[in-house]
């Protein structure tokens, strides 16, 4: 009888809010079916009826809002040396979040056990809300449906360690997905309700390290094992005849070894400009430093190249940058767009367009706070759900 309650409730997931008639015409169910389904999620309490819906021949039909508010997911964007973890609504909305500063070079242990206080902390703040599900995000390739790093190139001591297991004295389903995947789908999605989807879009985490996240056809693209997608580690097109730079992950001539924020930082040292972390790095720019300046402009032209070929290969609508060395903002684009407009078919760029998110620092929760609701809500899970919110009869 419920087969089809997660596509009704994946119509109000993504308009927010529609009336029992626009129900019926987008569903192509029957009344009786839709006035059904409705109920049902009324009843969880994932669906409410407003007033003021629209008249069709002189009678008035009900009109039933997403209950985003309805319960929460706990979510955590682990970077390479700090992390923003948040609670969310059911709508990926964050509503409460606290940064920390970590080694992700630690191992997961000492890191996951700074996750564990936050959300203790963010759970108090918040009062203490109804929590459906829990959403991980990490810098490194994620096997996704087993909630594992798989060799990561950066991760020491996470390979194969049980992070969704970590979770398992919450006992709701755990999401661990791979920090630029999760981004991307906080940029796919509408955030207000007359906003578009975009269904095909690049999103890069300009980091310590690089990343991208490919959504195509509203779909995360993880490939056959997960691993789709890390630009970070394809060869850079780097025309000098000097040797290719050494990259962290044990290979030579990686992007990430020319245009990652530890390669900056690197760099920058080398011409006598100290740069503790990213983020210093990000203010000397802001501060024009010229050497700062020439060093990620550079760094731009060849991220640019890497996403040449993604961009004749997938012709995607935007690639959308993210992840603190974004925060370079024109310094950094110039240089993508330099390559981009340069290197890839015209035809992929005619209606191309490079941006930095809009979303800032809480891109990977709001992504991981979707992914996880995908999960929860998927049709395959909803019944369970709903089983488990009906009252007693
Ligand atoms: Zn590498």
């Amino acid at each position: 009888m419920r087969t089809h309650v997660g596509e009704v409730l994946a119509l109000f997931r993504e308009h927010g809010e529609l009336s029992r008639t626009e129900v019926i015409d987008v569903s192509g169910l029957s009344r009786s079916t839709v006035n059904q389904r409705l109920a049902a999620l009324d009843t969880a309490g994932l669906i409410s009826e407003i007033g003021g819906g629209s008249s069709t021949g002189g009678r008035p039909s009900s009109r039933f809002a997403f209950n985003r508010s309805r319960a929460a997911f706990l979510t955590v964007d682990i970077g390479a040396t700090g992390l923003v973890a948040a609670l969310c609504d059911l709508g990926g909305q964050p509503f409460a979040h606290t940064q920390r500063s970590i080694d992700v070079w630690e191992g997961p242990r000492p890191v996951l056990a700074v996750v564990d206080a936050a959300f203790a902390e963010l759970l108090e703040e918040a009062g203490g809300p109804e929590v459906w599900g829990i959403g991980i995000g990490v810098p490194g390739p994620v096997e996704f449906a087993a909630g594992r790093v798989v060799n990561p190139p950066i991760m020491t001591g996470w390979d194969g360690f049980d992070i969704a297991g970590w979770f398992s004295g919450y006992a709701v389903p755990v999401v661990v997905e791979n920090d630029a995947n999760s981004r991307a789908v906080a940029e796919s999605r509408p955030r207000a309700a007359d906003a578009v989807r975009h269904d095909d879009l690049i999103s890069l985490k300009l980091g310590t390290g690089i990343g991208s996240g490919l959504v195509f056809n509203g779909q995360i693209i993880r490939g056959s094992d997960g691993a789709a997608g890390d630009i970070g580690h394809t060869r850079a097109a780097v025309s000098d005849s000097s040797a290719p730079l050494p990259c962290r992950c044990g290979n030579v001539g990686c992007v990430e070894a020319y245009a990652g924020g530890w390669a900056l930082i690197r760099d920058l040292a080398a011409v006598g400009v100290p740069a503790a972390d990213v983020a210093e790095v990000v203010s000397l720019v802001r501060q024009g430093n010229l050497e700062a300046v020439r060093l990620v402009r550079q760094a731009g032209r060849v991220l640019g190249d890497a996403v040449a070929d993604l961009v004749s290969i997938l012709n995607p609508e935007s690639i959308i940058l993210s992840g603190q060395l974004a925060e370079c903002g024109e310094v950094l684009l110039s240089g993508v767009r330099e390559r981009v407009y340069q290197r890839s078919l015209p035809l992929a760029t005619r209606n191309l367009s490079i941006l930095v998110s809009s979303l800032g620092e809480f891109a990977g929760v709001t992504g991981l706070a979707l992914i996880t609701a995908d999960q929860l809500f998927d049709t395959g899970n909803i019944d369970t759900l709903l089983e488990r919110l009906a009252p007693a009869a």
